[in-house]
């Protein structure tokens, strides 16, 4: 295993793992690419989904993970990524976090083999979400910066998402269809957007148990390639949520028989059966003067900082006597005018033009001979041609 790295730097040499992310700053994508460190992220479920979330968060140098599964690794998952055969019979956090240790020792991992759904996993769940990057408690305020829900079932969806109204923590939902070729990331803000019980799918509004639903010896397709597109596209989002740049999907389909991505936004119901939920919309109502006058704030900012950015001339040098005409005034340019297009065409000693002028290729016409020189009988080419146009 490598040794730890103190501080993540930009410095560009080999040995350097984080050379490649940090030139992002360089690049003008991410400014503050380094704060990643400082971010704690909760993946629940550590499957097909969840374990390649976990080990691109791993490589991308998150500060800290939690990890939530209370199964065991099978060889039914290899078809998926990242488990390997001979970690078969661990549990999937345990082996995920043998195998994210050694990719990037700098990540704190917290392992967490437990079953959110039963009382006591709540509870445990929700204590885990309260304490910080170092460990300590928040006083019942959420320690985490986001919450990634990569289940396969709703009964779990509806635990991270209670747990999340609870604690007033933001949270991204994924997930891949039964027959492997569809999938999807939601974000969720409490109080924000529509929460995962504002809109239940139809069997669940209807009141059917999900367990009748599954049907004996019949199991679920699945497939590396939507797996793998679900963690990259919920994993880019989450970067973009933490690390503040582009735009955070609030809703992203992924149809893979036509390569579609739908898009779209879903406010909160305001006759949503979550009480949390109708907490949560309530506050963000009372918030708004608030947030208008943040808003109003930032947007004068952004009009100073914009007239500013106007009145400094873009580049101070101007080493080749680079000048700007307007595309009406083309007739003062040599290049442009014809007049004085030979001065320009006038090159220094020693060097030569490949191609002439276009004004002076060659235009001699083209004979009859020039087609049948190569052997060709010009009335077979005829007979060819009637023979093709008789289709
Ligand atoms: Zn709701």
């Amino acid at each position: 295993m490598r040794p730890k790295i103190k501080e993540m730097s930009g410095e560009v040499v080999d040995s350097n793992p984080y050379s490649r992310l940090m030139a992002l700053k360089r690049m003008g994508i991410v400014n503050n690419y380094e704060e990643i460190r400082n971010f704690s992220v909760a993946i629940v479920g550590i499957g097909g989904v969840g374990s390649v979330a976990a080990e691109m968060l791993t490589r991308c140098g998150i500060g800290r993970l939690l990890l939530y599964d209370y199964d065991t690794v099978e060889l039914a998952n290899m078809n998926r990524l990242f488990f390997k055969p001979d970690q078969a019979g661990m549990t999937k956090t345990d082996a995920a976090s043998q195998t994210l240790a050694e990719i990037n020792p700098d990540v704190i991992l917290e392992s967490y083999t437990q079953n959110i759904t039963t009382v006591d996993g709540f509870k445990k769940f929700t204590d885990s979400l309260t304490r910080d990057i170092k460990g300590n408690a928040t006083g019942g305020v959420s320690g985490v910066d986001l919450v990634l829900s990569c289940v396969d079932n709703y009964e779990a969806r509806m635990v991270v998402n209670q747990a999340c109204n609870e604690l007033r923590q933001t949270w991204m939902e994924s997930g891949v269809s039964e027959d492997a070729v569809s999938g999807h990331i939601q974000l969720l803000i409490p109080g924000e957007t529509a929460c995962f019980a504002c809109a239940p799918p139809l069997v669940v509004a209807s009141g059917v148990d999900e367990k009748t639903l599954k049907r004996e010896g019949v199991c679920a397709a699945s497939l590396p390639t939507t797996m793998g597109i679900v963690a990259g596209l919920l994993v880019q989002n989450t970067l973009k949520y933490l690390l503040r740049f582009g735009l955070v999907s609030k809703y992203l389909g992924y149809s893979a028989l036509k390569d579609f991505f739908p898009t779209m936004a879903m406010l909160p119901n305001p006759q949503c059966s979550n009480a949390a939920c109708l907490e949560c919309q309530r506050e963000y109502e009372l918030d708004k003067p608030a947030r208008d006058a943040t808003a109003k704030l930032k947007a004068e900012a952004d009009a100073e900082e914009a007239s500013r950015a106007a009145e400094i001339p873009l580049h101070d040098e101007n080493e080749w006597n680079i000048s700007l005409v307007d595309d009406d005034n083309l007739a003062d340019v040599p290049a442009y005018s014809g007049a004085g297009s030979s001065a320009s065409r006038d090159l220094p000693e020693g060097l030569f033009r490949e191609l002439p002028d276009a004004e002076v290729v060659d235009k001699t016409e083209f004979t009859e001979d020039d087609f049948v020189q190569s052997g060709g009988d010009l009335d077979e080419l005829q007979k060819q041609l009637e023979a093709l146009n008789a289709f």
